[in-house]
């Protein structure tokens, strides 16, 4: 496996998968890899010819205010990590490769980001398009592997993909979650014991409302309501939302009609975790 820190040989070392017609695989990630992107990092190794890796803590899509510094790397063990799942290529570049100190494009998918986490982080969306959009010229993947868990950036990039004639598969991965359910994230090392025990309502409330919907309830007051009491009862926390949306437009719904994204946001201490379940409603048999 091959490590590049810059654009120049990262291109290189793609030149030859690319001569010989390699179906080429693209896992994009911030590092502190864990079991949620092993699992994307096995299905792109497992679809692909060669599969690339990027490890990039992205510093556009961190807020003044966010975690840019003090989010985990451990490097090393990434390298171990993707060893093992048989990436052939890691593609881990500083900040001053990736940005000129001029740089003056932005990707800015218009609209999906005006819900669930965006307002509630000011040009994230803007930052994640702009490094996918980097990543896919430089690596030029004819897929590229995105976890579920992010749904609202699955669907930007989705988007973006569609919209610029991008030629890159984009495939959603399942989410992979912890044997109580909360769903693995590099900032979960960030949680106190108490706070990971606590943290487990948040799948439990998005279950919880994801049976009523499967049982054939659709009203969407009354289910966010549920959201965000349940979120509530095994301790304070922060609700940033608990939204029940459109999976293709994320606009907040009234009533269940078909498919729907079950989505919530909380702090619980100073750790933002998100989620989200996928909700079939029952099949009404007309
Ligand atoms: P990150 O390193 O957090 O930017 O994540 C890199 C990729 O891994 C993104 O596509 C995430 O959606 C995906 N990912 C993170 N956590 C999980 C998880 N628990 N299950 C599946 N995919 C995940």
């Amino acid at each position: 496996m091959d490590v590049t820190r810059d654009i120049a040989a990262t291109r290189r070392a793609l030149a030859i998968p690319r001569a010989r017609g390699d179906r080429i695989g693209l896992v994009p990630t911030m590092g502190a890899l864990h079991a949620g992107h092993i699992e994307l990092l096995a299905t792109a190794c497992q679809a692909c010819d060669f599969s690339v890796a990027t490890i990039f803590v992205n510093p556009t899509q961190f807020a003044a205010d966010e975690d840019l510094a003090a989010y985990p790397r451990t490097p090393e063990q990434d390298y171990d990590v993707c060893r093992a799942a048989g990436i052939d290529l890691v593609f881990q570049p500083t900040a001053a490769e990736m940005y000129r100190p001029d740089a003056s494009t932005t990707v800015t998918v218009a609209g999906l980001d005006r819900h669930l986490c965006g307002p509630h982080r000011p040009g994230h969306f803007v930052g994640v398009a702009t490094v996918v959009a980097k990543l896919f010229q430089i690596v030029q993947p004819d897929a590229a592997y995105f976890g579920r868990k992010d749904y609202q950036q699955l669907a930007i990039i989705r988007r973006m993909v569609r919209d610029l004639d991008m030629p890159v598969d984009v495939v959603g991965c399942p989410t992979v979650r912890e044997a109580d359910g909360l769903a693995l994230s590099s900032r979960n090392v960030y949680l106190s014991d108490e706070h990971r025990r606590q943290a487990a309502v948040i799948p439990a409330a998005l279950r919880a409302v994801a049976e009523r919907i499967a049982a054939g309830q659709t009203g969407v007051p009354d289910l966010t309501t549920l959201l965000a009491d349940t979120l509530r009862s095994r301790g304070p926390l922060e609700i940033d939302y608990a939204s029940i949306v459109d999976p293709d437009t994320l606009q907040p719904l009234e009533t269940v009609a078909g498919p729907v994204v079950v989505a919530a946001a909380v702090r619980i201490g100073q750790t933002r975790l998100i989620d989200n379940l996928e909700v079939d409603p029952p099949a009404t048999g007309d």
